[in-house]
């Protein structure tokens, strides 16, 4: 028995918050909930099978492998709501046998070798983040399951100033990434609201983007080159930062969660650290002008960093709990720069703003914003104790059918979260801007029935149904993993998935690496 307080959460318990009485009158009233829901102090863990002849191979290879309890217990799992409602009722099925901590990414290449060998299961772990189910390798047909933590690769290896790229090994933290950087005057600008635990050999890996996408872009967008590791030997990409050289190998890695190799360092463009910073609320009548104003900035200019555009619900909810006040459909408009470009870009923005529809509300509610931008994880874990069911889905496509796309989802979760009862809050905001369409993020806080994880389940793939029914993509940036392999290989078709099969059989010929996850 294992003590689950540290792991079904997010951050430390050191940092848990608790619910303000405004929240807590707002699940009362608008959900119903009353009845707290504690989550299990401890949970079981499934007898390790890994033999003592295999761990004394890989030990040769990486002296760093655990087979102890908290080790398995905490690479058990990533941090979606399923992944939570899991591991606080007890359950941790899916942890894996033993965890290997590779010091150098020779030894990655050389666990990998071993693995394939003995056909052991591997799962690369980053920082653990994964919302898709990305950590759950299946196990039939493995003699077991090799969780390899890229933590100690966390080196940054070269920084060209010239060209403004730099290289990190893949284990590196994201605040730690930052931090190296800006020792140097640099930033990479990529800032999801995983920051502060996921790592960039992660992001590369799931294709994540950050809430300053609309300035920095992509994490896909930021790297020019990839190491990888897989079971076959080494595969080095990015000798420049574009070329016509046959098809881009660099895209085989970016998204393939693991599948097709452990990435073990990455080269990334990098940026001079912002001197200036200018963060802005606007309001908008209704969320179809705000999207009209989004999608005018996204197409013609001038672009902020980060661009982000509230519906109704969400703007009335944060504002009624405490979050920046605002009337109709909030937008958060934030610059950053040299002095000179976020003067200039926030002047040219105030009057294209005005023009379009939007009222200005000063930096107060920006401010709030970026102060508040990494607590909702925190408040998630409240949220559960509490008795409600939070989660948050994504989905991207073109402006065209945002509008259908936005209310066939609304819908789907409307009328499914409202079967077991009170209906749900359904919250949406753009989150992400580009020329030709944009990726719609929604949150769901609904009160849990005695069945919290199949409650949510249902729901989820009914909002996903209505993300497929709809032309929209299933993920924008929170990857395949398991829970979207349906939907997904639905999206690329059997061309598509035959073509993914032929590269995972080259590099993977006896399928070790992350079973399960992205391909059937
Ligand atoms: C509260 C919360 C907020 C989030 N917000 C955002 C957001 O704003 N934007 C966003 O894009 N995502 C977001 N995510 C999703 C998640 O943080 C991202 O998917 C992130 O990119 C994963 O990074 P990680 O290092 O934690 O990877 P992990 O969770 O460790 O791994 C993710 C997947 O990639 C594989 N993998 C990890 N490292 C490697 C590697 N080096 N080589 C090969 N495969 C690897 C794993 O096996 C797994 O399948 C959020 C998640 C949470 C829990």
């Amino acid at each position: 028995m294992n003590e689950l307080r540290d792991v079904a959460r997010w951050g430390t318990p050191a940092d848990a918050v608790t619910l303000s009485s405004g929240v807590r009158g707002l699940l009362s009233a608008a959900l119903g909930i009353t009845s707290p829901r504690p989550a299990a102090s401890t949970a079981e863990l499934p007898a390790g099978t890994l033999s003592e002849t295999v761990l004394k191979e890989l030990r040769s290879v990486c002296p760093a492998v655990s087979t102890d309890d908290e080790s398995r217990l905490a690479h058990a799992a990533g941090k979606s709501t399923d992944d939570l409602l899991r591991l606080r009722a007890g359950r941790a099925d899916d942890a894996p046998d033993a965890v290997a901590r590779p010091a150098t990414q020779q030894q990655v290449a050389d666990l990998l070798a071993a693995c394939s060998r003995h056909r052991v299961a591997v799962v690369p772990f980053g920082g653990g983040t994964s919302v898709v189910g990305g950590l759950a390798a299946r196990r039939e047909g493995f003699a077991g399951v090799l969780a390899v933590d890229l933590a100690a690769l966390d080196r940054l290896v070269h920084l060209d100033r010239v060209s403004r790229t730099a290289t990190f090994e893949a284990g590196v933290r994201a605040p730690r990434a930052e931090q190296l950087l800006a020792a140097e005057g640099f930033t990479l600008g990529h800032f999801p609201q995983s920051f502060e635990y996921a790592s960039l050999g992660g992001f590369a890996a799931t294709r994540s983007s950050g809430q300053a996408s609309a300035g920095y872009g992509r994490f896909d967008r930021m790297v020019v080159g990839l190491r990888a590791a897989t079971p076959i030997g080494l595969l080095d990409t990015g000798r420049a930062p574009e070329s016509a050289a046959g098809p881009d190998l660099r895209q085989l890695l970016l998204g393939s969660e693991g599948a097709f190799g452990v990435i073990t360092e990455l080269t990334v463009r990098i940026h001079p650290a912002p001197q200036a910073r200018h963060y802005a609320g606007w309001s908008f009548p209704s969320f179809d002008v705000g999207a009209h104003a989004v999608r005018a900035l996204a197409q013609d200019g001038p672009l902020p960093t980060v661009l982000r555009l509230s519906d109704e619900a969400e703007t009335a909810i944060n504002a009624a709990t405490g979050g920046p006040q605002a009337d109709g459909c909030l937008a958060v408009v934030g610059v950053e720069g040299t002095a000179e470009d976020v003067a200039g870009r926030t002047a040219a923005l105030e009057q294209r703003l005005t023009a379009l529809g939007g009222t200005p509300l000063g930096t107060a509610p920006g401010d709030a914003w970026q102060e508040g931008r990494f607590r909702a994880p925190y408040l998630r874990d409240a949220l559960l104790d509490a008795g409600a069911i939070a989660e948050t889905l994504e989905t991207a496509t073109f402006w065209d059918r945002l509008p259908a796309t936005y209310a066939a989802v609304r819908g789907a979760l409307m009328e499914n979260l409202s079967g077991a009862g009170t209906p749900p809050l359904v919250l949406c905001h753009i989150s992400h801007v580009y020329d030709s369409g944009a990726s719609l993020y929604f949150t769901v806080v609904a009160a849990q029935t005695e069945e919290p994880i199949a409650q949510w389940q249902a729901a989820k793939a009914a909002a996903s149904d209505a993300i497929a029914a709809s032309g929209a993509t299933i993920t924008h940036h929170h990857g395949v993993g398991r829970a979207h392999r349906p939907w997904y290989t639905r999206e690329i078709g059997d061309v598509g998935v035959a073509a993914l099969r032929g590269v995972k059989q080259a590099l993977d010929p006896h399928g070790i690496l992350n079973p399960g996850i992205l391909l059937p």
